[in-house]
């Protein structure tokens, strides 16, 4: 059972890992900049996952950092950093019963090697999403 001061602990401990790291630019640049967990980047910036477990997106053009608001990104998020971080398993996306295996990658997550996109690399589809969160 992780608690929310076990889960700030480790992802500030990863990001500091990461922000010290010369293995990606990108990541290492986001982890600097936010003080948050990169756990994937496009042309469209870095999702990160911040201390208290929020999915952020920071934008290296700009250096501004939002939170991200599209549901799909923000399991993509935890999908990620769940599979990349046994220590932050308990982010892992909740499969809920009646949600579908995926039929584009039939049901293993990946596509020629790489995270399937219909379902973020989860291996099944949320029917209930995309539905925005609400405040
Ligand atoms: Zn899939």
């Amino acid at each position: 059972m992780t608690t929310d001061a076990d889960l700030r602990d480790i992802v500030v401990r990863l990001a500091a890992r990461v922000a010290a790291s010369d293995e990606n630019d990108a990541f290492r640049d986001a982890a600097r900049a936010t003080g948050s967990l990169p756990v994937y980047c496009d042309m469209g910036g870095c999702l990160v996952v911040s201390p208290d477990g929020d999915v952020l997106r920071f934008d290296p053009e700009s250096g501004s950092t939002e939170t991200e608001t599209d549901p799909r990104w923000r399991l993509l998020a935890r999908a990620k950093a769940s599979r990349r971080y046994p220590e932050l398993a308990s982010l892992e996306p909740l499969r809920p019963e009646d949600a579908p295996e995926c039929f584009e990658c039939e049901g293993t997550g990946l596509l020629l090697g790489l995270d399937c996109k219909r379902c973020s690399g989860l291996g099944w589809v949320d029917n209930a999403q995309p539905e925005p969160e609400r405040a």
